[in-house]
């Protein structure tokens, strides 16, 4: 079997379109671009490219997007006071705070002080509770993405069994939850996870989001089963000195086995942004509903 590739970016494509136009809907109805407020503290050169990244895309569908860059030494009042003023700010409707956080500044703290409607991350405990009870909210970008693939893939999500490996609260977590959700019978692998492999050739719907390269082999694989690489791992190409970007999955193995399969990069990546763009137009649409 020969994996059908499912193009993260293109649906990407698709996805900041649909943003597009209903942010033009929003500008028409309510007078005002919905607003995203990104803050990056510090240097950290993957968080600078990111962070642009999302200020970018956001000004490229009509989000009036906003980067905050502060210097590594910020204090956590320093921050707190920043957040304290977007929460109050109406044009904000989504904010972000970039990870990791200098060590001086306490991540949960601060991210416990954005208020749940603008928190376009989906990290709020007020959004984590309400994702798991079933109910409305915002949820994380990166699983979010994941869902639209597998959606985008026609894959048959009730009575599957789904397996994902990783327990983070920015992509297992959630992503065990919207699977769920959509009836399927999900079983949640980590680092202390008994036989790995065995317990991934029982999936249908694999999803890695672990941060080991090619971890996942060929033969941990089902036949026809379908698999979400969230990982992204960067490795030395031997003998180059160059440096390549590979997921948490072995692909070319993987891809003669699998039914359907995500590039890296190409896939999950592309989505998360684009995920965010909809959050930010959700918020903002919630925030005027609300009033
Ligand atoms: P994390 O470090 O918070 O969590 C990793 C998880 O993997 C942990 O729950 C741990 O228990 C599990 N794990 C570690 N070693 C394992 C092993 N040997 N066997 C089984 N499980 C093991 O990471 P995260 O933030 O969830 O990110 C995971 C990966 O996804 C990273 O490569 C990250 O770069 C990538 N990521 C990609 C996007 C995207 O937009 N595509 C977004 C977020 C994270």
């Amino acid at each position: 079997m020969t994996a059908q590739i499912l193009d993260g970016k293109q649906l990407a494509e698709t996805l900041r379109a649909e943003v597009k136009r209903g942010v033009l809907a929003f500008v028409a109805e309510h007078g005002r671009a919905p607003g995203l407020d990104v803050v990056l503290v510090g240097e950290d050169p993957a968080s600078q490219v990111y962070t642009r990244n999302k200020e970018k895309q956001a000004k490229e569908v009509g989000i009036r997007g906003t980067l905050h860059t502060l210097p590594a030494e910020t204090t956590e009042a320093e921050l707190v006071a920043l957040l304290a003023r977007l929460n109050a700010d109406d044009a904000v409707d989504g904010i972000l705070v970039q990870l990791p956080l200098p060590k001086q500044i306490r991540e949960q703290t601060v991210l416990d002080l954005i208020r749940p409607e603008k928190d376009v991350d989906g990290f709020h405990p007020v959004n984590a509770g309400l994702l798991a009870s079933g109910r409305p909210s915002l949820v994380p970008c990166t699983p979010r993405g994941c869902m639209k693939l597998l959606e985008r893939a026609g894959t048959k999500l009730a009575g599957a069994r789904a397996v994902v490996i990783g327990r983070s609260n920015i992509v297992g977590k959630p992503a065990l939850q919207l699977l769920l959700a959509e009836s399927a019978t999900v079983t949640i692998a980590h680092s202390r996870t008994k036989d790995l492999p065995a317990l991934c050739r029982e999936a249908d719907v694999l999803v890695a989001a672990v941060g080991r390269p090619e971890m996942v082999r060929g033969d941990w694989v089902k036949d026809g089963a379908v698999v979400i690489d969230v990982g992204i791992n960067r490795v030395e190409v031997p003998g180059t000195g160059k440096t390549r970007l590979v997921g948490d999955v072995a692909y070319d193995e993987v891809a003669e086995r699998a039914a359907a399969i995500t590039p890296v990069p190409g896939g999950v990546g592309p989505m998360t942004i684009a995920c965010l763009l909809e959050n930010t137009l959700v918020a903002a649409r919630a925030r005027v509903a609300a009033r």
